[in-house]
């Protein structure tokens, strides 16, 4: 999903948030930055991948390739993977839990952010038939991904 649609689903949520349930705005700020932010992941894993510091040739990239993996089938899709995306997990929610527990409790905002960004992932690759279940788990994804194929080794990419 679009970092753009992230923004305004996002912004949406906070609003909502900061309207009928009387989160502060802080809070609806940290929601929003959160669950747009939380993309700065794929930015990383571009920049370990490529060695390319460049903002706009990673989100190019992942647009690129993003369509390019659209249009496979369903088979071959199964065997390649786009990156790891270490934010994407439910142990980081886990963690944002424990830190908002005993750090101080605007990590529970984050979490709130995060959590609302991984369901609209989610529900956004199943609307796109991406079967598999990517970015639930950290730890399941480094061991799925270990035996599938970076996008750019795969044939006919
Ligand atoms: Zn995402």
């Amino acid at each position: 999903m679009l970092p753009i649609t992230h923004f305004i689903l996002g912004l949406i949520l906070s609003g909502g948030l900061v309207y009928f349930f009387d989160f502060s705005l802080i809070a609806g700020a940290i929601v929003l930055l959160s669950s747009v932010l939380i993309d700065i992941d794929h930015y990383f894993y571009y920049v370990h991948k490529k060695n390319n510091w460049s903002l706009k040739n990673s989100y190019s990239w992942f647009i690129e390739h993003g369509k390019k993996l659209k249009q496979l089938d369903q088979k071959e899709r199964k065997k390649i993977y786009m990156g790891f995306c270490f934010l994407h997990g439910i142990e980081v929610l886990f963690v944002l839990f424990l830190l908002g527990d005993f750090v101080s409790p605007y990590f529970l905002f984050v979490l709130f952010g995060f959590a609302f960004h991984l369901m609209l992932d989610i529900f956004h690759n199943f609307f796109y038939g991406h079967t598999r279940l990517d970015k639930f788990s950290i730890i399941y994804d480094y061991f799925k991904y270990k035996k599938l194929k970076f996008i750019e080794e795969a044939d006919g990419i």
